[in-house]
């Protein structure tokens, strides 16, 4: 049976609603709750905020439990939203400066959903903001640029960061190739691989992660 959700909930829950971006409602439930339960651990941190529907559901859960969530992304839009592509949006090009912008939707979501104190925007690519990361986090979010060797970036950037429990989800992973590209599901089998982590059930396209704590000998 699926737990009553409070209105506190709903309430969030509708305006991420309304933000541009392509979560599914299941999918930020699930980045909600896993927040809520790795906050207790360290901040979170996700690559790829665009307009800010997922921060909406992080952002909610740090913010109950008292801990930041970052949030990095160029905001230059990835390459099938570039002017004539696929996912090219009017709405958010910047006409004067003659390309994409989405960072003033992602301060606007963050002041509707009052998380200006919680949210830490950093606008740079996740290579450059990792060279001098030293905090340990609790949940790491992939769902920045879909080609592989941008989500093994990011895997290689943020999982040393990771701590011991923490959760480790990558969006779009497609079992089948048929519904989406592949990159990120690489990525997530290399993990797989690695034998850091235990595979949690996934949400929709959300493959969920969780750190083994090293075992000594
Ligand atoms: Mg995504």
């Amino acid at each position: 049976m699926k737990e009553m959700k409070n209105d506190n909930y709903k309430t969030m829950a509708a305006l991420a609603a309304q933000v541009k971006g392509f979560l599914a409602e299941d999918e930020g439930e699930a980045l909600y709750n896993l927040a809520l339960e790795a906050a207790s651990q360290g901040p979170c941190l996700e690559i790829g905020s665009f307009c800010g529907k997922s921060a909406v559901y992080l952002g909610t859960a740090c913010k109950i439990k008292g801990v930041t969530l970052f949030t990095i992304d160029h905001h230059l839009g990835s390459e099938e939203q570039q002017p004539g592509q696929l996912y090219f949006d009017p709405e958010i090009y910047d006409e004067r400066k003659g390309e994409i912008d989405s960072f003033p939707l992602l301060r606007e979501t963050l002041r509707k959903a009052e998380l200006e104190n919680t949210v830490v925007p950093m606008v740079t690519w996740s290579k450059v903001a990792a060279r001098n990361w030293t905090t340990p986090l609790g949940l790491v979010f992939i769902d920045g640029g879909h080609s592989y060797e941008a989500a093994l970036t990011d895997y290689l950037c943020w999982n040393e960061h990771l701590v011991p429990g923490g959760y480790l989800i990558f969006h779009d992973i497609y079992l089948d190739p048929a519904k989406g590209g592949q990159a990120p599901y690489e990525v997530y089998k290399k993990a797989v691989a690695s034998s850091q982590f235990d595979e949690l059930p996934m949400v929709n396209s959300l493959g969920i992660l969780k750190k083994r704590h090293a075992v000594m000998f």
